[in-house]
C-alpha cells in the first residue's frame, strides 16, 4: 500500500505521516516512512541543492531536481518496498511539483507532471492525503515556530496561493485517491479521519 501526504508548509505533514506510521506499525505492517526532496543519501544531496538555493535557481533546474530525487527514490527505494508488501507513507510526491514548480513557479502542472511521471514510471499512491490550509494561517504558523531558511516564507503569498488552489483542484479531479482534510482541525481528529480512510483501503 502505497500513500503520500501533501500539503504547504506548516500543514502538519510530518505529525499526522508520524501518528499514521505508529498506528500501521502497530498494527503488524512492516511501514517505509519516507520524504521528497531527500528521502535517499544522493536525495539528501540534491534536497541540499534547492534548499539552499531557492531564489536563485532557475525554475526549470529546479523542476529537474526534484524529478532527479524523485527518480532515484521511486527506483531504489519506493518500488522495492512496495515489491516486499511493505505500506510506504511518504512526505510529498510528484503533486508537490504540479503544484510548486507548476502552478506556484508557473510552469505549467501537465508538462511537470509529464516529468515526473517520466522519472517515475508513472507509479501513483493509492492514497493521497491533502492537509489544506489558508496560506496565511500557514505563514503563521511557520513563523510561530521560527522555522528557518529552507521553508516557503522565502516566497511571496502569493505563491501559496497559487499552489493551495492547485492542490484543490488536483484533488478534486480526482476523489477516489484523494483525501481532503481541513489542517485546522486537531491533529488527533486529522489522525483519526486519515486511520479511518486507510483502514478501508487495507480492508479491500
Ligand atoms: O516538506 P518539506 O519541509 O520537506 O519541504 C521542503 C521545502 O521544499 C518546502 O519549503 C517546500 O515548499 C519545498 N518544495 C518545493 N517543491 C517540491 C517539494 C518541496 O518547492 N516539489
Ligand atoms: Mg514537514
Amino acid at each position: 500500500l502505497y500513500i503520500t501526504i501533501e500539503g504547504l508548509d506548516g500543514s502538519g505533514k510530518t505529525t499526522q505521516l508520524d501518528a499514521l506510521a505508529e498506528w500501521l506499525t502497530d498494527a503488524g505492517h512492516t511501514v517505509v516512512a519516507t520524504r521528497e526532496p531527500g528521502g535517499t543519501e544522493v536525495g539528501q544531496l540534491v534536497r541540499d541543492i534547492v534548499l539552499h538555493h531557492r531564489g536563485d535557481i532557475a525554475p526549470r533546474a529546479e523542476a529537474l531536481l526534484y524529478a532527479a530525487d524523485r527518480a532515484h527514490h521511486i527506483a531504489t527505494k519506493v518500488r522495492p518496498a512496495l515489491e516486499r508488501g511493505e505500506v510506504v507513507i511518504q512526505d510529498r510526491y510528484i503533486d508537490s511539483s504540479v503544484a510548486f514548480q507548476g502552478a506556484g513557479r508557473v510552469l505549467g502542472g501537465d508538462e511537470v507532471r509529464r516529468l515526473s511521471e517520466w522519472a517515475t514510471g508513472g507509479l501513483y499512491p493509492k492514497l493521497t492525503v491533502l492537509l489544506d490550509l489558508d496560506p496565511t494561517v500557514a505563514r503563521a504558523r511557520i513563523d510561530a515556530a521560527q522555522k528557518v531558511f529552507d521553508r516557503i516564507e522565502a516566497e511571496a503569498i502569493d505563491f501559496s496561493v497559487r499552489v493551495r488552489a492547485a492542490y484543490l483542484e488536483m484533488a478534486a479531479a480526482d476523489p477516489e485517491r484523494w483525501l481532503v482534510l481541513d489542517a485546522t482541525l486537531p491533529a488527533d481528529e486529522l489522525a483519526g479521519a486519515i486511520r479511518e480512510r486507510v483502514g478501508g483501503l487495507l480492508r479491500t
